[in-house]
């Protein structure tokens, strides 16, 4: 086997993929020579510093491997090299423990006002009773998003005597006894901890999590550190917080644009802040080194892989006939996650109709997976590495099959079931121009695209109720593009779903929740 690196990458790295092949070391190749010698290779190993662009990808004829030593793949074409069916790995489990003791370092500087007192003295100030600070022991530690980076941050705090909580929604309970950490709502752990950490991806979900009315919630000697990324706090709403003494202080590694430009926040004393360094030791660079080359050993060895991004597309007759469901079923995945709440314990899925008479169905299994997956955890989920995950996770996956598809020519149906027996079933089929629409959700019949801002809506079904859910969007200027009604039973509830222009925000929500007739308002993207 050949390998080039053409990246700066750790020795320890190198020295182990030696094992198992012939190693060219060539950093910093220039694009030329890359796309002259690609085609003799059978692994490129590269960080951020190699654009693997599609002209790469195709040169590279006797490719089967591309490993990105670190997260993310934005350098990488990964479509390019699926198509072409060369595996794309990466290194997500390798700086957990460098950005876990940051928050920790971050945590300890706050509380004992580290960075100002650093400035003031090199001012030549010895100002000591400004600085006065607060021990950790004894204290609070909320932790939001209990995954890789938060359980160690979690194990890292005990030894300071802090009683560890958590918010994490997705996580079961007997992880976190484990642990010895207790497991709270979102709104106990705001109100309760003295330190807030959060640990948890960008989504949906969690852009904007901690805003006004959260950081109002928080004790006024509350420190908060933000080592996850930008867009979960609200800058606006901690600029405000921290000016006029809501919480005490926060730490940022990340800002929702990076490097952070005329950002006020920065003009703070009770703010400290570092540029993005979380992941940024010597032993996270040779971790992720060592991760990849342990990969491509058991890559050699025919060994199965744990951190594959891409699936290589088998040209079979079997694929062919799935591949236009793959959408569909990701998109049920996508959206049932979003309609339900708490940790994910059973995936269901039947396939109705003709699909019923195709064999092998798991790959619409991994890519509902891998819908459900990717709107709780960063790394990139994909339909090889879902249905492992899924199992990490202790989430149960069955599949069916009949031939009674409603009058459809196919559908997949989809019932999620979350530890809180919680469950949320959701149906969908392809209509005539191949596009994904949901026809059915918990029992109520539907016909609108699976695609875009969708906002479904249950209200009682009294005259003026329809009318009153557009008035109130209407009036936050929200247009509905499209709209579906769906009901049991006369004078029962009816389940509104609306398409819309615009998103719709948690103020949004609470004016409708808080309508008369309106009974339960849940947003979802798609
Ligand atoms: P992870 O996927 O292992 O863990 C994330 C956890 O958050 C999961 O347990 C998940 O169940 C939970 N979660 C998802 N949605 C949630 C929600 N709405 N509410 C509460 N919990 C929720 O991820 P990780 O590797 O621990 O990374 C955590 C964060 O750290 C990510 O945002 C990542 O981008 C960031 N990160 C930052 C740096 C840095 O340099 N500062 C480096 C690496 C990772």
């Amino acid at each position: 086997m050949r390998v080039l690196i053409s990246d700066l990458i750790d020795e320890k790295g190198i020295e182990l993929i030696k094992n198992v092949g012939e190693v060219d070391y060539l950093p910093n190749i220039p694009k030329a020579e890359l796309l002259e010698k690609i085609k003799d290779y059978d692994v490129l190993v590269v960080r951020s510093g190699t654009k693997v662009t599609e002209d790469v990808v195709d040169r590279g004829i006797n490719l089967k491997m591309i490993a990105r030593v670190g997260v993310g793949v934005d350098n990488v074409d990964v479509d390019a090299a699926t198509r072409r069916g060369i595996v794309v790995i990466n290194s997500p489990d390798a700086s957990s423990i460098s950005v876990a003791e940051h928050s920790i370092g971050l945590m300890l500087a706050l509380a004992r006002k580290i960075v100002q007192s650093n400035i003031s003295l090199k001012k030549g100030k010895w100002d000591r009773r400004r600085f006065m600070g607060t021990e950790l022991h004894g204290k609070i530690l909320g932790i939001i998003g209990l995954g890789r980076i938060g359980s160690q941050v979690a194990i890292r705090s005990k030894a300071f005597g802090m009683k560890v909580i958590a918010y994490d929604p997705y996580i079961s309970e007997a992880v976190t006894r484990e642990m010895d950490v207790e497991l709270v709502d979102l709104e106990t752990l705001l109100k309760t901890s003295d330190v807030i950490s959060i640990h948890v991806p960008l989504t949906n979900n969690t852009r904007d999590m901690i805003d006004e009315k959260a950081l109002k919630m928080m004790k006024k000697t509350a420190l908060l550190i933000n080592c996850a990324r930008g867009g979960m706090v609200n800058e606006k709403a901690l600029y405000k917080a921290l000016k006029e003494g809501w919480i005490a202080g926060a730490a940022l590694d990340v800002f929702s644009i990076e490097p952070p430009q005329d950002n006020p926040l920065l003009t703070l004393e009770n703010l400290i802040s570092t540029p993005h360094l979380g992941a940024s030791t010597e032993e996270a660079q040779k971790s992720a080194a060592v991760e990849i080359a342990n990969e491509i050993i058991s890559f050699a060895n025919n060994k199965p892989l744990h951190s594959v991004v891409n699936m290589p597309i088998m040209d079979t007759e079997t694929l062919k006939r799935l591949e236009p469901y793959l959408p569909l079923s990701e998109k049920l995945g996508n959206l049932a996650i979003q309609l339900t709440k708490g940790r994910v314990v059973e995936v269901n899925v039947t396939y109705c109709g003709d699909l019923s008479e195709i064999d092998q169905l798991t790959l619409l299994t991994s890519s509902c997976l891998k819908g459900v997956l990717n709107q709780i955890i960063i790394e990139p989920v994909n339909v090889i590495n879902a249905p492992v995950i899924s199992k990490k996770r202790g989430i149960k996956v069955i599949e069916g099959k009949t031939e009674i598809a409603d009058g459809f020519k196919t559908l997949i149906r989809l019932i999620l079931r979350t530890e809180e027996s919680h469950s949320i079933e959701v149906a969908g089929t392809r209509d005539l121009i191949g596009m994904a629409k949901l026809i059915e959700i918990d029992g109520y019949s539907m016909d609108i695209p699976l695609e875009g801002i969708l906002l479904f809506v249950k209200i009682e079904d009294r005259p003026g109720m329809i009318g009153r859910v557009g008035t109130i969007l209407g009036s936050h200027a929200i247009n509905i593009a499209a709209m579906q009604v769906g009901r049991k039973e006369k004078g029962g509830i009816m389940l509104m779903a609306n398409v819309l222009d615009h998103d719709v925000t948690k103020e949004v929500l609470t004016v409708l929740e808080s309508a008369d007739g309106i009974i339960e308002a849940t947003p979802a993207r798609i």
